[in-house]
């Protein structure tokens, strides 16, 4: 059976950026990965800039304390200095505006005293250049501002805008089909009759997949029955670049899902992984290339098996240089002790201690249990066999 890491390692073989697009930056674009680099039209500043409100003055004529100097004229934000600053001159000036030619510095009003058109320096310590912004510090004309790979997150669509892009070459989100497979399954505005459990992990992996970058498309439940969960999952090759399905996997007689793929042309790489919760875990290939996840029907296994590897595939098919899963190393906030037969992930919180971050594993239930996982921002690894660790040992931990 398949370690994690050659698991990982396989689907990752398989897995290329999906081909670029344009995308407008809209908000929906929010988490795109860039595909060219970006140039800076203009420099920016434009001009050099003021930082604080008060005079823009030459720091020569405030060496001198308490220095009178000639108020010339006012200039706001938005405004243009129409007049040099010579020497014994100052202009009243404010955050965001242009520095008048000649002047070299301004002081901040704090710093100074005004009677009329004279204003007095109190501040005897003026350094030229003080509270300016010179032109260009942030950005260049026709320097690089964002490199390709770069993720669009809220700074990159600031810094989109001021070098004037509406519009960038950018990675597709990963279109992702979700399928939930089992008789038993009901959706959730439905009662559950004897036998019957309501959907859950529908709902929960198609927030998974926006969660990891990818755009999910539910596509419902496939009864136990070969010809329904046939063509639901043809629907799904026909139209994601992921197919995502839960239960179904494993090895019993209502497991249809790997003869199904098999059917379609899907080449199974895998179905087993070494790993507690989430053993019966298909990973395969569509005859277009499509990435084909069997999970576990267990919502609790379902989740792992999202997050250590289809998470990390919707990355890269996105462009994201890095897959995933991000893995730390925490002290453990509590005594562990337990004996496990496969490596383990056990549903997790961060904890801010007195000295620092820590990690506290969470009670649960198993497999099944969602709700017990539902509080977890990340899974405690524990290897094989027994783990023996006190308060303060450090443990490897996965974000999610
Ligand atoms: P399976 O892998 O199909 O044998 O399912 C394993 C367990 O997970 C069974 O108890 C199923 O009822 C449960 N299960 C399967 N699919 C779902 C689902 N979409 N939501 C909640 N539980 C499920
Ligand atoms: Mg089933």
């Amino acid at each position: 059976m398949l370690e994690v890491a050659e698991a990982l390692a396989t689907v990752l073989s398989h897995t290329k950026p999906l081909k670029t697009e344009v995308a407008a930056l809209t908000t929906a674009a929010l988490g795109q990965v860039l595909a060219v680099d970006i140039l800076a039209d203009l420099d920016s500043p434009p001009f050099a800039k003021v930082l604080r409100d008060g005079y823009a003055v030459r720091a020569a004529d405030c060496a001198a304390p308490g220095a009178p100097l000639k108020v010339i004229e006012e200039v706001p934000a938005g405004k243009v200095p129409t007049k040099p600053v010579g020497a014994g001159d100052a202009t009243r000036i404010f955050t965001g505006a242009p520095i008048p030619d000649g002047a070299d510095a301004v002081v901040m009003q704090e710093d100074t005293r005004r009677a009329g058109d004279v204003v007095t320096i109190t501040d005897s310590a003026v350094k030229p250049r003080q509270w300016v912004f010179a032109q260009g510090t942030e950005m260049k004309a026709g320097a690089v501002v964002l490199k390709a790979g770069t993720p669009i997150n809220p700074a990159a669509f600031g810094v989109l805008a001021s070098v004037g892009k509406t519009a960038v070459p950018a990675f597709p989100f990963p279109r992702v089909g979700v399928i939930a497979t089992g008789d038993e399954l009901i959706e959730a505005n439905m009662k559950p009759k004897p036998g019957q459990i309501r959907n859950s992990n529908g709902p929960m992996l198609t927030a998974l997949t926006v969660r990891g970058g990818g755009l999910p498309r539910y596509l419902g439940i496939a009864r136990d029955d070969r010809a329904i969960t046939r063509s639901l999952v043809a629907e799904g090759l026909e139209v994601s670049d992921v197919v995502l399905l839960c239960g179904g996997v494993s090895v019993g007689d209502y497991d249809l899902v790997p003869q199904v793929l098999t059917d379609l042309g899907v080449t199974t790489h895998f179905r087993q992984v070494l790993v507690k919760p989430g053993k019966p875990l298909l990973f395969g290939t569509g005859p277009k290339g499509q990435l084909v996840f069997g999970l576990p029907g267990n919502p609790a296994s379902s989740f792992v098996g999202f997050e250590l590897f289809v998470r990390p595939a919707i990355r890269i098919l996105g462009g994201h240089a890095e897959p995933g899963p991000r893995t730390i190393t925490l002290p453990t906030a509590e005594g562990i002790a337990e004996s496990n037969d496969r490596p383990t992930y056990r549903p997790a919180q961060l904890v801010q201690g007195a000295t620092g971050w820590t990690v506290r594993i969470l009670p649960w239930g198993g497999a099944p249990d969602l709700a017990g996982l539902q509080p977890a921002d990340a899974l405690v690894a524990l290897p094989a066999g027994d783990t023996r660790a006190d308060p303060g040992t450090p443990v490897s931990v996965v974000l999610l």
